[in-house]
């Protein structure tokens, strides 16, 4: 763990009679005040945790930038089972921690949080976003980051020299949560045929009934289809799972999905695509852009801003092939320009 790397600020919050454990990770203001997400979950120890904010707060300042917003990266975890130990006084908690950081930290939803969250959050600080559309908010941003998934597969698509439409494809996607299981409706509404897993049943009913087929989640990274699409946790393409893949393309929502990035290179040398994490999933942070941008949130102007993900994943692959390197480095090599570009012109004034 490289803890005085980049990192501009890390917070430990700990409010004992809330319950609350979190640690808060700003990685780059720039571009704009460090935007990202609050993650719940049960991290096996707090270095863990910490590994994971550090790691999540720096992607999220690539796909920030790479998606042309003037915004940097930041994130969140919350220590405890989203399940179970969830209570809104520690989220009330979490929302003054968040208002000390004084607006260089705006939270949004994440794996294991839910708008009613945000709302507790919202009580404590005003830098909160992704609250409900009636409270002048753009509301939960995973339908916005699933649709970005599903545009952005097009570009992947024609890169591997698969068409670029998804009838008659077949996907396979890791996780049915939020942005999973809503992918999986648009594949299916466009002719695709799709193959899921989760580790809990309830969510694949729903997308069983709609024709979908159910494998094991220790599976479905090995099913043989034209897109793996991981929309569960990070770092699953790992030295023991690479070479079981049997797709043409890896597209999908979760974040960091490479174990290390030695692991983007080795899916270019077996020739599999790799639709970078932090550029395809870039959907939820688009809108939250719409909400800030002032003007009132408009969701049918935030989709169509959503949709330029397919754009700037063909500048990557293109900027990947006229350099000779995997599409991730492409793609952090344009994300670090852009920052580079802003801190030289903030010098030069
Ligand atoms: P979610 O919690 O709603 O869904 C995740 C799903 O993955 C859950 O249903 C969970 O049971 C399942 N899961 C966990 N471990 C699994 C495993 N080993 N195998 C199969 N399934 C497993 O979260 P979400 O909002 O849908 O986000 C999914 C991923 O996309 C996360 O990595 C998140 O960071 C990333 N992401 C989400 C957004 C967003 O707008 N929600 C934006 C960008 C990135």
């Amino acid at each position: 763990m490289r803890l005085f790397a980049d990192h501009e600020q890390v917070l430990v919050c700990h409010d004992r009679d809330a319950g609350l454990r979190a640690i808060i990770a700003v990685h780059d203001t720039t571009l704009g005040p460090g935007l990202g997400g609050i993650r719940m979950w049960t991290y096996s120890s707090d270095e863990a945790a910490l590994t994971d904010v550090l790691r999540l707060s720096e992607g999220m300042t690539y796909k920030n930038a790479l998606a042309g917003l003037d915004l940097g990266g930041g994130k969140t975890v919350v220590l405890g089972d989203p399940r179970r130990d969830k209570t809104p006084a520690m989220f009330q908690a979490l929302g003054r921690f968040i208002d000390r950081l004084g607006g260089s930290y705006l939270a949004a939803e994440d794996v294991g949080t839910t708008t009613d969250d945000a709302e507790q959050v919202a009580t404590g600080t005003r830098y909160i976003t992704g609250l409900p559309v009636e409270r002048g908010g753009s509301g939960d941003p995973s339908p916005m980051t699933a649709w970005g998934v599903f545009v952005g597969m097009r570009a992947a698509l024609a890169e591997a020299g698969a068409g670029s439409g998804h009838e008659g494809i077949h996907v396979a996607i890791q996780g049915a949560g939020h942005v999973g299981g809503t992918l999986c409706g648009h594949l299916l509404d466009a002719g695709a045929r799709v193959t899921v897993a989760d580790i809990h049943p309830d969510r694949l009913e729903p997308l069983a009934a709609r024709g979908a087929a159910v494998v094991a989640a220790d599976e479905i990274h090995a099913v043989e289809c034209d897109v793996f699409s991981p929309c569960a946790l990070g770092a699953v393409i790992r030295p023991d799972t690479i070479g079981q893949l049997r797709c043409r393309v890896v597209a999908g929502a979760a974040n960091n999905q490479l174990a290390d990035l030695a692991m983007g290179d080795e899916l270019k040398r077996r020739e599999i695509v790799y639709a970078p994490d932090f550029a395809i999933n870039a959907g939820g942070v688009i809108n939250i852009g719409e909400e800030l941008g002032g003007g009132g949130y408009d969701a049918e102007r935030a989709k169509r801003s959503v949709e330029r993900i397919e754009e700037t994943l063909t500048a990557v692959f293109e900027r990947a092939r006229g350099e000779g390197v995997a599409p991730h480095r492409a793609a952090e090599r344009m994300a670090r320009e852009r920052i580079a570009a802003a801190r030289a012109a903030v010098a030069a004034r």
